[in-house]
């Protein structure tokens, strides 16, 4: 007898419910949109009921994909009479940010490393470079022909979360998923102007502003942004128009990883870092309770920044050290 892999144990937990529930984790980036909107296709495919809840709406640029606007946002659901409920990349049920979530039939699919295996079935893959992967693979073993709508979302999913391509978790398969996704015909060109060339006047204004007060430290090759709200109500910017702007620094040669202290109204700070090649940010998110990938990852702390800045720059600068040592050619 083999042992059935998570992915057909999920297709059979699929097939057997009808009503579904499915959220992400707070601050939903593309591939959360994208894994999520796909899945919803695909299940309304095989004639499934499907919600989706998410605490915090989409970015703004992403609600003309098809179905965005259909995402509920709300920090809270009833126990509604889902039979089951799907998340998609989030190590545990309180990073989604919506309560009420507990106690369902839960099927948890991610490709983030520290992943609590929360699930009634979890699926978790760290190899993979976008959970749009896990999605496109599961969806193939659920028999649902690819449409336009889902080859979108796919494509959505591995376009943001390889950062557009750059990062070092891409396989032949990514790029045979997204040969598929062309094939069903998404538009590559269109997709990545969709995606990346969406910035509001005054998001240039806050890249200006946000790049004019980086620090370039380690000899050039760490940088350090600093987002407040006198930044973002000098420029007319929100939050949401932060997204993206982690990876300029990285366009330099020199400049190995990049670490952005976003300071929140209340008090908290929260911290995301960039990195290129072997230089490993996840570890740092890990040590304080973050998580992420190798080359994109964050954590949150309390503030004031001032007392937290220089050791979190010191383990930057200790990270880079150790991973430009083994840089491949
Ligand atoms: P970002 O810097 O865009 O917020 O996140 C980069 C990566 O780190 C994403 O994969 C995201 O899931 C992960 N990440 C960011 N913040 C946190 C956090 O507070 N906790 C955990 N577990 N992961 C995070
Ligand atoms: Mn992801």
């Amino acid at each position: 007898m083999t042992t059935p892999t998570p992915k057909t144990e999920i297709c059979d937990a699929i097939h057997a419910r009808r009503r579904f529930l499915i959220s992400s984790h707070a601050r939903p980036d593309g591939d959360s949109i994208g894994s999520q909107l796909a899945m919803a296709y695909a299940l309304e495919a095989l004639g499934k009921e499907v919600r989706i809840v998410n605490a915090d709406p989409a970015p703004e640029h992403y609600m003309e994909f098809p179905g965005v606007d259909r995402i509920e946002v709300a920090r809270s659901v009833e126990r509604s009479d889902a039979d089951a409920l799907i998340v998609m990349e989030s190590g545990d049920l309180k990073r989604t940010g919506v309560s009420g979530l507990e106690g369902r039939f839960t099927i948890n699919i991610d490709h983030h490393q520290g992943n609590t295996h929360y699930g009634s079935l979890n699926w978790v893959d760290e190899s993979k470079a976008a959970c749009g992967e896990m999605v496109f693979d599961l969806i193939e073993v659920l028999g649902v022909p690819l449409t336009i709508e889902i080859a979108t979302h796919v494509y959505l999913a591995i376009l943001t979360d390889t950062g557009s391509f750059h990062y070092a978790n891409m396989t032949p398969h990514t790029f045979d998923i997204c040969r598929r996704a062309v094939e069903a015909g998404v538009n590559p060109g269109a997709m990545a102007r969709r995606v990346f060339d969406q910035n509001s006047f005054g998001k240039l204004k806050l890249i200006g502003a946000l790049l004019a007060e980086m620090d370039l430290l380690d000899g050039g090759r760490l940088a350090a942004m600093y987002l407040n709200d006198d930044i973002m109500n000098a420029t007319g910017t929100t939050y949401n128009d932060t997204e993206g702007l982690i990876n300029l620094p990285l366009t330099a040669r020199e400049i190995q990883a990049v670490v952005f202290f976003k300071l929140g109204a209340d008090g908290d700070v929260h911290i995301s870092m960039r990195s290129k090649y072997d230089v490993d940010v996840r570890a740092i998110a890990a040590a304080h309770g973050g998580g992420g990938h190798k080359n994109a990852a964050g954590f949150k702390l309390r503030g004031p920044l001032a007392a937290i800045r220089d050791g979190i720059l010191k383990e930057m600068a200790d990270a880079i050290a150790t991973g430009v040592q083994t840089r491949p050619a």
